[in-house]
């Protein structure tokens, strides 16, 4: 049976090293970032992304889109454990030297770095098909993270900004369709991911789990699920939509992307009830929508964390982006 991107990272590579002691190391594979501690009073967050044209993003994607989406993607898995960036390297494969697309490339990363600075220390360059590789790093105060694994019982559910819209923006670019301004913006969500660092560092004190949702809500809450061994609730109903979104679709239509479209690269995160004045008023002093979506039960069968859905068909709910799997 062909193995899917998470069996086949648990498979060969969960293991690899299990014998090999290395102090600094504070949480290994299975979260948005590694966490090493440096000092006694820092923690750092690492962690890596590729992207390759034709898989995470259309062929014929400006290259300044490119460049700010690179850093972006990665800069969201900091945002996923709290950390404000500090460093990235750049592994860069070019099929040709062109100077016009590696200006414009750096220009995109740019003008992400001037809203989120971050410093180049590295990287490689080589010929061959279109790919990006990044890793970055940022730091958190010793002790504080937001982990996948730290979510409780009777926390709530909460998502940022809105859903679906990435999603619906790979659909009108495939087709080509970008002449009215809905669906330009719904393009430029694809294009331009928001990554929610200060969201992120924000919620240290108040979230007791968080990812970033890069492969969909449905696929991405089950990672929390799975790791904290709970049991969410969400309703459909609640999934914060944009204007755009509705626009452009029937809304039934808009909750299938909402729940199972990659890219948004929104945070999802959970927090128990003391805490959800707090965050509401966090939303509105940092201007990003904060949507509470549902609950968390404990667990009664370890084997079988998993997430129900409300107000919407159980069949339709199962997929989320996996590379190597069926949908990939
Ligand atoms: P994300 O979507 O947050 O970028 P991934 O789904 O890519 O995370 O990866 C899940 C976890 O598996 C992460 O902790 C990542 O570091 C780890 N991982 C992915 N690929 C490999 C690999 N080839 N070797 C070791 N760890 C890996
Ligand atoms: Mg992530």
């Amino acid at each position: 049976m062909a193995l899917g991107e998470f069996e086949l990272i648990q498979h060969y590579f969960a293991d690899l090293t299990a014998q090999v002691n290395y102090s600094p190391l504070v949480l290994g594979i299975g979260d948005d970032c590694a966490l090493l501690a440096p000092d006694p009073a820092h923690w750092t967050a690492v962690s890596t992304d590729t992207l390759v044209a034709g898989v995470h993003f259309p062929e014929n994607t400006p290259a300044a889109d490119i460049g700010w989406k690179a850093l972006a993607v990665n800069l969201s898995d900091l945002a996923a454990m709290g950390a404000t960036p500090s460093w990235f390297n750049l592994a860069l494969t070019l099929p040709a030297a062109d100077s016009e697309w590696l200006r414009q490339f750096c220009d995109g990363m740019a003008q992400l770095i001037q809203l989120f600075p971050i410093k180049l220390i590295g990287g490689d360059t080589t010929r061959g098909p279109l790919s990006i590789t990044i890793t970055v790093a940022g730091q958190l105060p010793a002790g504080k993270a937001l982990l996948r694994s730290g979510a409780k019982d009777g926390d709530s559910v909460f998502v940022s900004g809105y859903l679906g819209d990435a999603g619906r923006g790979l659909q009108l670019w495939q087709l080509n369709n970008a002449s009215h301004p809905v669906e330009h913006h719904l393009i430029q969500r694809l294009l331009r991911p928001q990554p929610r660092l200060t969201l992120g560092s924000s919620l240290l004190t108040l979230a007791n789990s968080c990812i970033d949702i890069s492969d969909g809500l449905f696929g991405d809450l089950k990672h929390i699920c799975e790791r904290s061994a709970v049991q969410a609730q969400i309703d459909a109903a609640l999934l914060p939509l944009s204007a755009d979104l509705l626009n452009d679709l029937e809304p039934a239509q808009a909750i299938k992307l909402a729940l199972t479209a990659g890219d948004d690269y929104e945070l999802c995160f959970t927090a128990a009830a003391e805490h959800e004045v707090a965050i509401f008023k966090l939303s509105d002093a940092l201007g990003v929508p904060v949507t509470k979506i549902g609950q968390l039960f404990a667990c009664d069968d370890l084997t079988q964390p998993g997430i129900t859905i409300l107000n919407y068909s159980a069949s339709e709910s199962e997929s989320a982006f996996q590379h190597f799997k069926a949908n990939a």
